[in-house]
């Protein structure tokens, strides 16, 4: 797999993209990483700056693009609600406009497109584990709405896309990840709860600790993004991608605790707007249709992340 085959990567510079990035290159495709080093850093791609294959196009994908394609990832969107909820009206941008000109881009240039989609579709869900068919519990105007709503209207694009013209879609709705390349001030929950233990601040716990998320490392989902990519133009999705383990906040915070060491206490803050209770993957449709379970356990991932961080931040 691989020879001559171009593939485009936007969001390649942030956490998820640019381990995407490592791996199509490494499955011998030639990559253009776009991006706008919004949320995403130079330094996550910086090893690959010598690579012939490798080329970084900095591009805003609410403006319209050409370039050579065989393959499309749609990654760029702010994605954490630290960052995307300072510039709401960018991100629902991003989602909507990043769509319409990636999926034109797609239609031109006669690619594959698949849209990283997400669990926040679901909103604050009511049925759980969360199977593809739930349709979701979305408020459509608080402050998650920028992200959750541009989200499900990049979905309804993708799909009416397809529905118009056959283009060969891919739709994952992928669940909480993380891993090595998580920015240290994102505010997601892996990457405050490992940095305030590294830095033996308190662990801020948002709520009670009593909501749940299932977490996947980055390298299982960047093989479930490359094996969506692979399947027959009939597999369309979505499919969820995640881990289905689920933990509480408080659960996690513990287990942060007990690989960092330190001397870090927990401290209890509100719970932001909409803050889902719980969320789980239901991942038959990728067992079935990828062949495609998650590897890496929890415990094993932090440890790689934790290294990551303490490399970092000393
Ligand atoms: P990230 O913020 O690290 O990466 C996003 C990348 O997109 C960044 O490099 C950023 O600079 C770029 N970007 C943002 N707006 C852009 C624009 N208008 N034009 C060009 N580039 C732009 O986030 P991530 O965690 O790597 O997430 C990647 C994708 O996966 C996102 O679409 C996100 O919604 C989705 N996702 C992530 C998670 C997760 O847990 N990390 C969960 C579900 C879905
Ligand atoms: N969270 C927390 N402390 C933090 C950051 C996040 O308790 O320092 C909580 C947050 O309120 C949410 C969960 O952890 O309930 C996951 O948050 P994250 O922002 O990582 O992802 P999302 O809410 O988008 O699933």
């Amino acid at each position: 797999m691989g020879d001559d085959v171009k593939a485009v990567v936007t969001g390649g510079a942030g956490f998820i993209g640019s381990h995407l990035c490592d791996l199509l290159l490494a499955q011998g495709r030639d990559v253009t990483c776009v991006d706008n080093l919004s949320t995403g850093s130079d330094e996550n791609i910086r090893h690959l700056s010598g690579n012939a294959r490798f080329k970084l196009l900095r591009h805003d994908v609410t403006l319209p693009l050409q370039a050579e394609a065989d393959e499309i990832f749609n990654l760029a969107c702010p994605a954490s609600p630290v960052h995307y909820q300072r510039i709401p009206i960018e991100t629902t941008k991003a989602c909507v406009y990043g769509a319409i000109n990636m999926l034109d881009l797609a239609c031109a240039s006669g690619a594959k497109i698949l849209q990283a989609s997400t669990s926040e579709v679901y909103g604050d869900p009511q049925v759980h584990p969360q199977t593809e068919a739930y349709w979701g519990h979305v408020n459509p105007i608080g402050t998650r709405s920028c992200y959750d709503e541009g989200k499900r209207c990049a979905e309804a694009l993708f799909f009416d896309y397809w529905r118009r013209s056959k283009l060969p879609i891919k739709v994952m709705r992928i669940f909480n990840t993380y891993g090595p390349r998580m920015q240290p001030s994102d505010g997601r929950v892996v990457s405050n709860f490992i940095v305030q233990a590294l830095r033996n601040e308190p662990i801020t716990i948002y709520g009670d600790g009593s909501h749940t998320r299932s977490f996947c490392y980055v390298d299982d989902l960047v093989d479930a993004i490359a094996r969506m990519m692979a399947t027959p133009d009939d597999v369309v999705g979505p499919i969820n991608i995640g881990n289905p383990m689920e933990v509480t906040i408080l659960e996690l915070a513990e287990l942060v605790l007990r690989i960092v060491g330190g001397t870090s206490r927990i401290e209890f803050k509100p719970l932001p707007q909409d803050d889902p209770q719980q969320r789980q993957p239901d991942i038959s449709l990728a067992r079935s249709a990828l062949d495609w379970s998650p590897r890496v356990a929890l415990e094993d991932g932090l440890g790689e992340t934790v290294r990551y961080f303490r490399r970092l931040i000393g």
